[in-house]
């Protein structure tokens, strides 16, 4: 096949896309994963939304934002439970993207690749500012990248980071707006 044809080929098929929403804890990630699913649903396109097992804090059935604003998803255990469920889907929605294994970074690839959007929201770094994978490697590959950033509890700056106020050594602490605070870099302290 010489460059013509593939080129040909391709331009048949719709391209597809990563999107990445990221940021600290109550930055709005979830409302903005939303707002963006909601747009496509307008658009009378097929969405479907999924989340992590660990998370079933407000509900089983659906992502819910602490503002409140909700919106229907699945709860899986693994990532690679979205191809299988995908294969209609135009749209694909994942929250809490850094409770995923690093397969979620083929499995965005592959989805990607055959022509859906994408669209991760997930916290790029743990209690400690440590960036929590897969968040870093999806950033490196998507086309599109969103920073949302909170309100830091003690002086009002943007805030890129989130305080654990508990003490536990755990990384992942689901729970849990009692354990976490939005802070900025400078309020922001690691307990040993
Ligand atoms: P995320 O998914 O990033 O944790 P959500 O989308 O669930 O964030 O929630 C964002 C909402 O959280 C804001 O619109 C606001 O109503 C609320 N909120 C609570 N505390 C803060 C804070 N310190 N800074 C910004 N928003 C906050
Ligand atoms: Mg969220």
């Amino acid at each position: 096949m010489d460059m013509n044809e593939h080129l040909q080929i391709r331009t048949f098929k719709k391209t597809g896309h990563i999107e990445v929403i990221c940021g600290s804890m109550f930055s709005g990630k979830t409302e903005e994963l939303i707002r963006r699913i909601r747009r496509a649903e307008i658009a009378k396109q097929r969405v479907n939304v999924f989340k992590p097992k660990i998370d079933n804090r407000y509900s089983e059935f659906s992502i819910v934002s602490h503002s409140e604003q909700s919106f229907p998803s699945e709860m899986i255990e693994n990532a690679e439970e979205i191809l299988e469920k995908s294969f209609d889907t135009e749209v694909i929605g994942i929250d809490e993207a850094q409770f995923f294994d690093n397969n979620l970074i083929q499995v965005c690839q592959a989805l990607a690749d055959s022509g859906k959007r994408v669209i991760v929201a997930g916290l790029d770094q743990d209690y400690k500012a440590i960036p929590f994978e897969p968040m870093p490697q999806l950033l490196a590959v998507a086309e599109y990248i969103t920073k949302t950033l909170a309100v830091c509890v003690i002086c009002g700056a943007p805030a890129n980071r989130t305080q654990r106020v508990t003490k536990s050594a755990d990384r992942v602490l689901v729970g849990a707006e009692n354990h976490y605070e939005a802070r900025c870099r400078l309020h922001h302290f690691v307990q040993e």
